[in-house]
């Protein structure tokens, strides 16, 4: 069948990509033998692959026009003032791609209860100054409104999520963010819904990052002044196509969220994806060498000073925004300048073809979020290296996954494992081993990336039922 076909594939790509991880941290030198065929398998599959790439394509777009069709029809109600709303505070204390996951949060809510979403973004944290009050949020200076007919909260009853049994009587109802909601329904990340989950788990590897790259998708729309700051940088970088994204976070998060990563780091899978590429050219028959282009977003301008002539040297050619790192490390000073400079950096990270980051961060994450909901429609998900975490959505639920194949314990650290045990996955540690805990044994440990498979939940959603 197309599903099974379709796993089996994306399982054989990454499968390749674990084996390497397993190489590389066991063999001492990874020598250009193992490398080259390793890349090579790699193009094949992609040969092989490229058979139905038109078929994807067109059903991954016909998916992607159903989701924005039905977001936009909630989000444009016949009647604002006796439509059902939900009230969603953008008052998050936190950075720019925390808060925008905040949005994201709301309108699972949203689309999940069938109510339309009314962000209230005058508490927003990027405010401006007072000067600028009685004049638009820089939200509504940056993006485009959500709705063309319903854009105030008004309605009564109005009551908040903790109302009970009597939540659904409210026309209005007020949400809290995603750490507190009591009781928590089951619809919220890493689950899908129930209604496109079948056609979805066929046509994209990361479902939850596709399903919420389309919600981004709908609530990202760039003012008119942001996109044409948008083409007027790319045009100044010369962004152009092939382009690895780096994104380096430091400054507040290290040694609080995560932990310090040099750039040579980064460059290691920078350096990959290259040298890939120069294979795959090679196999196509295509003579010219390419250009190593790499689009830097960091928070520490110490990067851009010291760390990337080492690599100009090597003939890489660094673009970004120099000025960026200074605003978002000074004091993140909240104003409609940096607010664009953050936007900018997620934008065009998500532009890339491939993204070096970590996961810990909120910024990369979103850009690759976005990257699935860009155009052309293909699944984008394995076009990333993260130096750190996997993927996850803040407040998720728990993530599983499906232990495929039985595992013996090899030594103390690992755990085993029989067919059909729910493992709860907590990290990759990026040498073929994951690790996570056994819910059947409840051990906790080492287990081979590749004997596991996602477990995904789906639940109803009111906006999917016809
Ligand atoms: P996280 O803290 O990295 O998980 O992500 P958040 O978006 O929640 O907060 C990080 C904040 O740091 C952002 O809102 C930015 O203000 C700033 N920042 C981090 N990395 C970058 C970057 O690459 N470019 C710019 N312009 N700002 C950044």
């Amino acid at each position: 069948s197309d599903l099974e076909y379709e796993l089996s594939r994306r399982k054989l790509k990454t499968d390749i990509n674990e084996l390497w991880n397993y190489i590389k941290q066991n063999v001492n030198q990874t020598s250009p033998f193992l490398k080259d065929l390793k890349n090579s398998l790699l193009y094949d599959i992609d040969t092989i692959s490229r058979r139905n790439d038109h078929w994807r394509r067109n059903e991954l777009e016909k998916l992607s026009n159903y989701v924005q069709e039905r977001i936009t029809k909630l989000q444009n109600p016949e009647n604002c003032q006796s439509a059902r709303k939900l009230v969603c505070n953008l008052n998050k204390g936190c950075g720019f791609g925390c808060q925008m996951h905040h949005l994201v949060y709301c309108m699972i809510v949203s689309m999940a209860t069938s109510r339309t979403l009314v962000v209230n973004s005058k508490s927003w944290r990027y405010v401006g100054n007072r000067r600028m009050s009685n004049q638009k949020s820089l939200w509504e200076l940056a993006f485009k409104p959500l709705s063309n007919s319903c854009l105030d909260d008004s309605g009564n009853p109005r009551g908040n999520w903790a109302s009970g049994p009597n939540r659904d009587h409210n026309k209005v109802l007020d949400l809290p963010i995603i750490d507190s909601i009591r009781p928590r329904p089951n619809y919220l990340p890493l689950t899908i819904p129930e209604e496109i989950s079948s056609k979805l788990i066929t046509l994209h590897g990361a479902p939850i990052v596709w399903f919420i790259g389309q919600i981004l998708k709908f609530l990202m729309k760039p003012s008119t002044e942001v996109e044409k700051y948008l083409n007027q940088k790319r045009k100044q970088f010369s962004f152009n196509s092939p382009i690895v994204g780096v994104h380096v976070r430091r400054t507040d998060k290290i040694n609080t969220e995560a932990s310090f990563h040099s750039l040579s780091e980064y460059m290691v899978h920078v350096s990959e994806f290259y040298d890939r590429l120069d294979l795959f050219n090679q196999r196509m028959n295509k003579k010219e060498t390419v250009k190593r282009l790499v689009y830097l977003a960091t928070d520490d301008i110490s990067v851009w000073k010291k760390e990337i002539q080492k690599y100009e040297e090597k003939g890489y050619k660094f673009i970004g925004d120099y000025e960026i790192s200074n605003t978002a490390t000074v004091g993140r000073r909240y104003s409609f300048d940096s607010l664009k400079n953050i936007i900018l950096d997620v934008w065009l990270l998500s532009e890339t073809d491939y993204l070096v980051c970590t996961f810990s961060s909120q910024v990369c994450r979103l850009a690759y979020e976005l990257m699935q909901s860009r155009v052309p429609h293909i699944d984008r998900h394995m076009d990333f290296f993260s130096l750190d975490d996997i993927y996850y959505f803040g407040g998720q639920s728990s993530h599983n996954q499906i232990a495929l194949l039985d595992h013996q314990a090899q030594s103390s650290n690992e755990i085993s494992m029989k067919i059909g045990d729910i493992i709860g996955i907590a990290g990759n540690h990026w040498n073929g081993y994951s690790k996570g805990v056994n819910r059947e044994t409840k051990e906790n440990g080492l287990f081979p990336g590749f004997k596991t498979a996602e477990r995904i939940e789906s639940a109803p959603f009111d906006l999917f039922q016809d």
